[in-house]
């Protein structure tokens, strides 16, 4: 990290303390939302933290979110459940409006406004986000939006959405990244006037759900920047959504670290640790270092970023490199727990399912690693 922020880590850590594992079991249990355990983030200003402080936030730089984010996992709570609020925020930062900034960034701060969904993802484009069917059609004062999304993750817990949605037909732009347009839309006052949301059941804990459209009028008002341009705006998000997933697989990779290596010396079977054995020593020890080089990637990414320089490269690659460190940890700590791994109350099954995750969403590996191919090797594009 570029900082330390070693107070903030220790403070994050306090407030993740009364948030233990039987917490985290329950919401698992009944798949629900952990509502109290986000309330206590947004209430210690942590959601706030990019926010800056004209607007009421700590107007922290990205390490700062990053360093909370990792921390959050490291102690085994769940982040996904609030992460959102953190790189959503910058499309309305950067490209909304200075009344759309006064109006809502205040009361985001304050935690009377959570903005924590993001409707992008679409069933029949998936990953070909220039290929969404979403409309939104102006008419008069108001948009109004037709289609559906998919993967909309909390949408049943915010109060605002990141929509991204087509405002000019595919066959009448240009250039193949406009018109696509990015709004903010008013979730409590749209349910049932236009907008239905169906909860998704998934393998972990993530209150993801489809979200549809039918005639939803949004006021032209709520248009973030400028018609047609929301694709970039998107893209321009996208990197500090990697880094700070990034720094969320790190957190992850402790945890499962941490616990592997107290198990393996504790445990003693014919007569010894377990963690004598090289053959449990080796995964932890794999895991670890794979974790440190990931680690300095989205250290070097979150520099970059605060540079104001390009990051797309070590952005993509930090994302990659976590995920699949937090994957190795997990995997690693599953087999030196043997059956008890399996066991709920260890918290490590929890875990692994959560951080799997990480190796489709936000972005896959494949298209990852196609950006590196292309757009750092300079090979031809493959898709
Ligand atoms: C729990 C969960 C929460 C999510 N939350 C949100 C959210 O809040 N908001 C949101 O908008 N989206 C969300 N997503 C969606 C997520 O970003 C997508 O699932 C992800 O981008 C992949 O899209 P897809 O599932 O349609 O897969 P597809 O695009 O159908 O891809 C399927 C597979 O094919 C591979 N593939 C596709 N094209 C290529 C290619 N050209 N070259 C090589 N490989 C390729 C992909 O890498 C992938 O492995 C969430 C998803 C999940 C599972």
């Amino acid at each position: 990290m570029t900082h330390d922020y070693t107070q903030i880590r220790e403070e994050v850590a306090k407030l993740c303390q009364q948030f233990p594992g039987d917490y985290w079991r329950a919401k698992d249990k009944l798949r629900a939302y952990p509502t109290e355990f986000v309330d206590a983030l947004g209430n210690a200003g942590y959601l706030a933290a990019l926010i800056p402080e004209d607007y009421g936030g700590a107007g922290l730089p990205i390490s700062a979110a990053a360093a909370i984010l990792e921390e959050v996992q490291k102690q085994g709570c769940n982040g996904g459940a609030c992460h959102a609020q953190m790189y959503i925020m910058g499309t309305l930062l950067r490209h909304g409006s200075e009344a759309q900034k006064a109006s809502y960034l205040p009361r985001i701060a304050s935690g009377e406004l959570r903005l924590q969904a993001f409707g992008v993802t679409e069933p029949s484009s998936g990953t070909d986000t220039l290929s969404l069917k979403t409309t939104a059609k102006r008419n008069g004062d108001h948009y109004i939006v037709n289609g559906q999304k998919i993967w909309t993750s909390r949408a049943e817990h915010s109060d605002l959405m990141l929509l991204l949605a087509r405002t000019t037909p595919r066959e009448h732009v240009s250039k193949r990244t406009d018109g696509l347009s990015v709004f903010l839309v008013d979730m409590k006052a749209a349910v049932g006037n236009g907008l239905t949301i169906r909860p998704i059941e998934t393998m972990m804990n993530h209150s993801t759900t489809e979200v549809f459209f039918d005639q939803l009028a949004v006021p032209a008002a709520n248009l973030i920047g400028e018609e047609g341009q929301g694709f970039k705006y998107i893209l321009s998000g996208m990197n500090a959504e990697r880094l700070l997933i990034a720094a969320e697989c790190i957190g992850d990779a402790k945890w499962f670290i941490e616990k592997a290596s107290a198990y393996a010396k504790e445990r003693v079977l014919f007569n010894r640790p377990i963690g004598q054995n090289q053959g449990v020593q080796f995964p932890i020890a794999r895991a670890y270092a794979q974790m440190r080089a990931a680690e300095l990637m989205v250290s070097e990414g979150l520099r970059k970023y605060e540079a104001g320089e390009p990051v797309g490269e070590e952005a993509n690659m930090a994302k990659m490199l976590a995920a699949e460190a937090s994957w190795a940890a997990g995997e690693a700590c599953i087999q030196t727990h043997g059956g008890f791994g399996f066991a709920a109350e260890y918290d490590i099954e929890r875990k692994f399912r959560e951080t799997r995750l990480y190796q489709v969403a936000p972005i896959s590996t494949n298209m990852i690693l196609s950006f590196i191919a292309e757009h750092v090797l300079g090979l031809p594009r493959s898709y």
